[in-house]
């Protein structure tokens, strides 16, 4: 009896794990199709000064158009993507994407720094700081405008080809911002290893920093903290009013979330947050 209970749940397990197989080959080659028919696109989240409340930059976040089960988040595919021999393809395409849509909006006058989520193959094929280095030269993009986010898994690895990469492109005048910044294991030993201009607050410490006391410590003393080192800071995850204020109110200057803005298509964010006076516009016509 005990041998068929055994047996079966082998079974069943042998059967769940062949199913997550088939799910991920499923998935690999729907992206694969993905890739070639252009069905990604990048949305663009405002960020703010949360005094004056001037939109000073954009995150560039991947959505991918599924003709059947319509707009997919990326928490549903990059994982995949980022383990498949899709990675290159895919990251090349947000890198190349951002960076036009950062010159287009450079070229009309605005100066707005766009945001570039990196993953951890990009650094183990080819040669980033060289890619990003042509691709502001072909574009004419003002290295200061564009800033690339790092999260720790792509720092925990501890290649050295990752510090080197760094340093490279930030010699090209681009920035280095840590994504997520305290949800890590080491986030702290990372300051003091890799050459980073910036830190993203995560929206977990952010969510609940009104009614709690320890999220309140945290964000208060991250923010000194960066401005004891040099780095700028920006917190993600902003949903109200209040909490932009208490923000400021901890010193915190910059900040990123639905309050200001919903990531949104390219064109729709022209439109809504760096759209010059109308009148003007009419009137030089
Ligand atoms: P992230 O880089 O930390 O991006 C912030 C995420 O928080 C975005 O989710 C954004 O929509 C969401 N968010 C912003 N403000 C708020 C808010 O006020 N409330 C709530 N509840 N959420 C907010 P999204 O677009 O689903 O992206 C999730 C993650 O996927 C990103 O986290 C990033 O790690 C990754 N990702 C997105 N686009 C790319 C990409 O082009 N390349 C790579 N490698 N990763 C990407
Ligand atoms: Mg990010
Ligand atoms: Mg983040
Ligand atoms: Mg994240």
């Amino acid at each position: 009896r005990a041998k068929t209970d055994a047996r079966g749940s082998h079974v069943i397990f042998e059967s769940a794990i062949r199913r997550e197989i088939e799910q991920r080959l499923t998935l690999e080659a729907e992206l694969a199709l993905a890739v070639e028919r252009n069905e990604f696109e990048l949305f663009y989240q405002p960020q703010v000064d949360l005094l004056s409340g001037r939109v000073i930059g954009a995150e560039a976040l991947i959505r991918w158009r599924h003709p059947t089960r319509g707009l997919v988040p990326p928490g549903d595919f990059i994982p995949v993507v980022n383990t498949s021999p899709l990675s290159e393809a895919v990251a090349t395409w947000v890198m190349t994407t951002a960076v036009r849509q950062a010159r287009t909006w450079q070229l009309d006058g605005h100066e707005i720094r766009v945001g570039v989520n990196l993953s951890p193959s990009q650094f183990q094929s080819g040669d980033l700081a060289a890619f990003v280095s042509k691709l502001l030269t072909v574009t004419g993009l003002s290295p200061r405008l564009l800033e690339l986010e790092v999260t720790e898994d792509i720092l925990l690895h501890d290649e050295p080809g990752v510090l080197q990469t760094f340093n490279r492109m930030r010699a090209l005048g681009v920035s280095l911002v840590f994504d997520d910044f305290g949800t890590g294991y080491a986030s702290l030993s990372y300051l003091k290893k890799f050459p980073l201009d910036g830190l993203k607050i995560d929206r977990s410490f952010v969510r609940d920093v009104l009614t709690r006391a320890d999220d309140a410590a945290i964000v208060g003393s991250t923010v000194s903290l960066s401005k004891q080192l040099g780095l700028s800071v920006i917190a993600e995850g902003i949903e109200n009013a209040a909490t932009a204020e208490f923000l400021l109110r901890l010193g915190c200057e910059h900040g990123q979330g639905y309050h200001f803005g919903k990531p949104t298509p390219a064109a729709d964010f022209t439109q809504r947050f760096l759209q010059v006076d109308d009148t003007r516009r009419a009137g030089a016509a």
